[in-house]
């Protein structure tokens, strides 16, 4: 769905569908030139990962795998702890291989972190991170995000798979959701 079917629940579009369309096109471009020659292995992080997973893999001219895990973290309230649970592994043996794990949004990174360093055990060739979007508290993160494709400013951002209480996933750009939404 586009802007026009939220009826007002954005304060603005921050990135419109042909305007990540061509990001995504250009990130491609530039992983496919970092991993030539190599296999390569697309781990996305269910669910938000979903939208950007789908539309990156197919900028790439070229082959490529994807595998999905989903994973939550134990926290207080909206705090994320770092502490994370397993709720769907790979399929994938990653031993040996070249890992880039797609996500759609770093905030905090405690998640990811965890992952990443949970990965890293398992003996892949290589472990590196894609996002589409990164909020100013990820830059603080230990982890290197190699790929990132807008810097964003703090603000509740939906859509192209961002959800607020599972819904906006399907919007096809990505957007501030008005506070009349959650107050
Ligand atoms: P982190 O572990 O603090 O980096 O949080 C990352 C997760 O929080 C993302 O995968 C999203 O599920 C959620 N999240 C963080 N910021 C936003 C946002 O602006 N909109 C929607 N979800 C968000």
């Amino acid at each position: 769905m586009d802007e026009e079917h939220v009826d007002g629940d954005l304060v603005r579009v921050l990135y419109s569908e042909k305007e990540i369309q061509e990001r995504l096109a250009q990130l491609a471009e530039e992983i496919e030139r970092d991993y030539e020659g190599k296999d390569l292995l697309l781990v996305g992080v269910l669910r938000g990962a979903v939208m950007v997973m789908a539309d990156l893999a197919r900028h790439f001219e070229r082959h490529i795998e994807m595998d999905w895990m989903a994973v939550s973290s134990y926290g207080s309230g909206t705090k994320s702890s770092g502490v994370v649970r397993i709720l769907k592994d790979l399929d994938t043996d990653i031993n040996g291989r070249h890992v880039l794990v797609v996500e759609d949004i770093i905030d905090t990174g405690l998640t990811l972190s965890w992952l990443v360093s949970n990965l890293g055990s398992r003996g892949p060739a290589s472990v590196e991170v894609f996002t589409l979007l990164s909020k100013p508290e990820a830059s603080r993160m230990s982890i290197e995000v190699k790929y990132v494709g807008y810097e964003i400013p703090n603000e509740f951002v939906v859509g192209f798979g961002l959800d607020y209480n599972e819904r906006y996933r399907n919007l096809r750009s990505v957007g501030t959701l008005s506070p009349h939404v959650y107050s």
